[in-house]
């Protein structure tokens, strides 16, 4: 009897912003669990993400399925180059270790930057086929990866998320076994994958899939997915990322026919092209917003979307300027809001639990954007208890905090204050540290679109601030200097000139 077959499953995952301060380092992976072998598949089992459900879906199979790393971190500033060197080692000595091997998945965001690498998933998956050598390499990516022509020639073929809010991590995880399995099994002869590009630049918060014009791109995706082509994947492209070959991306994998697949995937990015001005999104000014304000409607809290500091962004979480705007507003609401402050939260537990605090918040890490809050309030916890998230998006996975606090003032305003970014698109992120988001008048989310899954059913409304930072909507603010220009959302452009296709 031969041998199952044998197939590695790997895991490398942080979306970079190139816009934050901050030179992420191996030291952010290792705090959310930085996982080789059995402990990268015990510790993942059962969660929403992509190692979850491709381990998951071979094991289904009778394959022998082997988990070599997990890496995960927050989304952040640019990789440090020794940081990106030992996941490469780490990858490359558990792929070899591994072997002999039939197949590998490879599980990356798509637009991860290292300081000595724009494409740094690119040069994973390099790294990952020259180990591994000619045999079914499947890369999936997030929805926001930038793909570049530099992975898609590494893998055999590249998949992404086809939901934004993204609650399809483990899905995603699952496709690319089937279709390592496939491969494997001689149903998918030619297996490969093609990539358009258009220059476009549009908001994260006008991404979403149920909505215009992503909901119709989605739905010309799945209806050219038959026959050869086994998948279309779009990319908007998470848009904090100055780098070359930024653009809008499809894939569309298939089998066989090449020419049906770039003709495929040409329709979807010219689709996304012609729906380039209805990526729309309302900015409010933070007084205006702030002005409207009133007691929680029938469905729940009102949203304030701050966005443009956002974590799950890769900008630093601490930017205080909405916490301001709730106080100098001086009305009583109950509001709950978060913000990274390590020097505040080193105050709160020596003055402990029950004690008033005079602390100043805010822009302790960029401090390009908004100025420090002064805030009186009352210690109501401390603790360093990481969360587990219970929402859609990320199920089950542990989010380190580092140390916290909860702050408390008399208007009634309460701030989670923690040391690592809170989790704020997701409830859990909250009620971990005792604050309710179904008692509160008001939630300020760091989240562009994710929160719409986590928030679904608990809240009345949601307003998109408008403010700068690291990650925000309003791209004027930011300096682009390496994506290729013109593009789309940065410059005036009226039409493409036939050679800015393919
Ligand atoms: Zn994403």
């Amino acid at each position: 009897m031969s041998r199952p077959w044998r197939v590695a499953v790997a895991s490398i995952i942080q979306e970079t912003n190139t816009f934050s301060p901050r030179e992420s380092t191996l030291a952010d992976f290792a705090v959310q669990g930085l996982w080789t072998g059995a402990e990268a598949d015990e510790r993942s089992r059962g969660s929403n993400t992509e190692i979850a459900g491709a381990l998951e879906r071979l094991r289904e199979a009778g394959v022998d399925a082997v988990p070599v790393v997990r890496a995960w971190a927050m989304s952040d500033g640019i990789l440090a180059a020794d940081a990106m060197a030992e996941l490469e080692r780490m990858l490359v000595v558990g792929l070899a270790e591994a072997g002999p091997l039939d197949a590998v998945v490879l599980c990356l965001h798509g637009a991860l930057v290292a300081v000595d690498a724009p494409a740094a998933d690119a040069r994973l998956a390099a790294a990952a086929r020259y180990v591994v050598g000619p045999i079914p390499l499947v890369v999936t990516h997030d929805l926001h990866a930038n793909v570049t022509p530099a992975v898609i020639r590494s893998a055999t073929a590249v998949i992404g998320f086809h939901t934004y809010p993204h609650v399809d991590q483990a899905a995603t995880g699952r496709r690319a076994a089937e279709l390592v399995l496939a491969a494997l099994g001689g149903q998918a002869p030619g297996l490969g994958t093609v990539l358009a590009k258009r220059p476009m630049l549009v908001p994260a918060e006008a991404q979403a899939i149920a909505d215009e014009p992503m909901a119709g791109i989605r739905r010309l995706a799945d209806a050219l997915t038959h026959g050869p082509v086994l998948d279309v994947s779009i990319f908007p492209v998470q848009p904090w990322l100055d780098v070359p070959h930024l653009g809008f991306g499809v894939t569309v994998t298939y089998t066989g026919d090449e020419e049906v697949a770039i003709a495929a995937a040409e329709a979807v990015a010219d689709a996304a092209w012609n729906a380039r001005a209805d990526f729309t999104l309302d900015l409010v000014p933070v007084d205006d917003a702030v002005a409207s304000l009133g007691p929680a409607g029938p469905d729940g809290p009102a949203i304030l979307v701050h966005s443009a500091d956002s974590p799950t962004a890769g900008a630093t979480a601490d930017d205080a300027t909405v916490i301001g705007a709730l106080l100098k507003a001086g009305r009583p609401l109950r509001a709950i809001a978060t913000v990274v402050d390590a020097p505040a939260v080193a105050r709160c537990r020596e003055a402990g639990v029950g004690a008033t605090v005079d602390l100043v918040l805010g822009a302790t890490l960029d401090d390009r954007w908004s100025s420090p809050v002064a805030v009186t309030g009352v210690v109501r916890r401390v603790d360093e208890t990481p969360v587990v998230l219970t929402g859609a998006s990320m199920t089950g996975q542990e989010i380190a905090l580092g140390r916290w606090a909860t702050v408390e003032t008399d208007s009634g305003l309460a701030i989670l204050v923690t040391e690592r970014p809170a989790p704020t698109f997701d409830p859990q992120g909250f009620r971990h540290a005792g604050l309710e988001p179904a008692d509160a008048d008001v939630v300020v989310v760091r989240s562009a679109t994710i929160f719409r899954a986590g928030f679904r059913g608990l809240h009345s409304s949601a307003t998109v601030l408008d403010l700068p930072g690291a990650s925000t909507p309003a791209f004027g603010y930011l300096d682009f200097v390496h994506a290729p220009r013109p593009l789309f959302g940065l410059d005036a452009m009226t039409d493409l000139a036939p050679a800015a296709r393919r």
